[in-house]
């Protein structure tokens, strides 16, 4: 497989861009090689400047449920941008997208949109401070919210500490009022309510993890999240931005329904262009500017089309799409599974509906800690061989797999033939 046209772009493209990419795992840091430059995509295969194709198991990190270029979704957008790109005025499409997720997620009643999953994050949080009036929040370490600077927080060494910045750039002021606990811990947070009781504004948690690589919230950890907020007058911010319309037509509520006060929607919800958005009880979401003190505010937000291409991706994602979704889900992690049981490499492969993700361990991945403590280090040669053959994985081992309903008895059948090797290459990895 040549990669020369690809290379030279990256070259290029480091030139102007820092690191050549505008988001950081898409420079295969973690992984090694050239990141493949993509130059169209439909159903599930990605093609490459310099033509070789791939069955894409990472959809957009998420969002292209559907596989590329689905007929419906583009001719929606097509339509769309034909009248008119922005308008910075109300457009009817954004209440049609505000109905349509507000039917499914019981607990939403009102909705508003912005550009991406970050900001629904950040605009959530500053919502459940000014609602409460409080000024702590809780995130669980290996959860990603976004890069708002709040949650840019790593654990500090005891329990209940305040998060020191993950990043340069994001002061110790903007992360002392967030507290990050180990992921499915119910005493650490009984704990820090016990420390900080009154002073904390919201837990954020994401529905069930996907960026420290796929990880469920153990059964009833959602719910116990929603008892001790309620019982502290703290709202609960269940982040849904990766799973929310993916793993059911309701999102992780479809499949575990706990009554959170806010949610945070992107990735399906706009189809594969930005958008995203936050939403929950009218009575807290009308405390958001115009009819409340709390400031929000877009531009861009409720692009015409981006709401046509979410529209016309939750409207042909019917029941049997998200069938086909999980079936495929399983289909693909028997054959890895079965692969990697084969050449003897001991693996966990850790599933949270339709997403998955492929541990190289033997214990159980229940958060951050023993997600990295799994032999990372197999899954470069993993990855690689793979790619190699024409199957495009997560290139880091703390991503998650995103199948989409494009997959067919074809693919399948390519990814089978590719496992092996694959498989062996990691069974052969050095520990570096
Ligand atoms: C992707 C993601 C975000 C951030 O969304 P962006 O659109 O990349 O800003 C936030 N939360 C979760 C759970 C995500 O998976």
């Amino acid at each position: 497989m040549s990669t020369d046209v690809s290379a030279k772009l990256f070259a290029d493209a480091c030139a102007v861009i820092p690191g050549g990419v505008n988001s950081p795992v898409r420079a295969f840091t973690a992984v090694g090689g050239t990141p493949r430059f993509i130059t169209s995509a439909t159903g599930y295969w990605l093609t490459d400047a310099d033509d070789n194709r791939y069955i894409d198991l990472v959809s957009s990190w998420g969002p292209m449920i559907l596989g590329h270029a689905h007929p419906a979704v583009v001719e929606a957008v097509q339509k769309a941008a034909a009248g008119g790109l922005s308008f910075g005025a109300p457009t009817p499409a954004e209440s049609e997208l505000a109905g349509e997720i507000i039917a499914r997620v019981g607990p939403v009643e009102k909705l508003r949109m912005v550009n991406s999953g970050t900001e629904s994050t950040m605009s959530a949080i500053r919502l459940a401070r000014g609602y409460t009036g409080r000024t702590k929040i809780i995130k669980f370490a290996g959860c990603y919210h976004g890069h708002s600077d709040a949650l840019l927080a790593d654990a500090g060494s005891g329990v209940a500490t305040l998060g020191l910045p993950s990043s340069p750039g994001v002061t110790g002021a903007a992360t002392a009022d967030t507290i990050v606990l180990p992921y499915n811990d119910i005493a650490a947070v009984e704990e820090a309510f016990t420390q900080f009781g009154n002073e904390i504004a919201a837990i954020i948690t994401e529905a069930a993890a996907g960026n420290m690589g796929t990880v469920a919230p153990q059964p009833g950890f959602n719910a116990e999240l929603r008892r001790i907020t309620a019982e502290h007058g703290a709202l609960l911010i269940v982040d849904e931005v990766m799973t929310g319309f993916r793993v059911s037509r309701s999102g992780w509520y479809g499949l575990d329904p706990v009554d959170a006060d806010l949610f945070t929607f992107g990735k399906v919800m706009s189809g594969g262009l930005p958008a995203a958005a936050f939403g929950g009880r009218t009575e807290v979401m009308d405390k958001l500017a115009p009819l409340g003190p709390v400031y929000q505010a877009g531009t861009l937000s409720g692009n015409p089309v981006a709401m046509a291409a979410g529209l016309a991706t939750l409207r042909a994602a019917d029941d049997a799409v998200y069938a086909t979704l999980d079936a495929n889900a399983g289909r693909l992690t028997e054959l890895i599974a079965g692969a990697l049981s084969a050449e003897g490499v001991k693996h966990r492969i850790s599933r949270a509906g339709n997403m998955f993700s492929v541990f190289f361990t033997d214990a159980p991945v229940t958060d951050f800690a023993s997600a990295k403590a799994s032999e990372t280090w197999r899954y470069p040669a993993f990855f690689h061989a793979l790619l190699d053959a024409g199957v495009y994985p997560p290139c880091s081992a703390f991503e998650t797999w995103f199948v989409s309903a494009a997959l067919d008895d074809e693919a399948f059948d390519r990814i089978a033939a590719a496992l092996p090797a694959a498989a062996r290459a990691a069974a052969e990895a050095k520990q570096t």
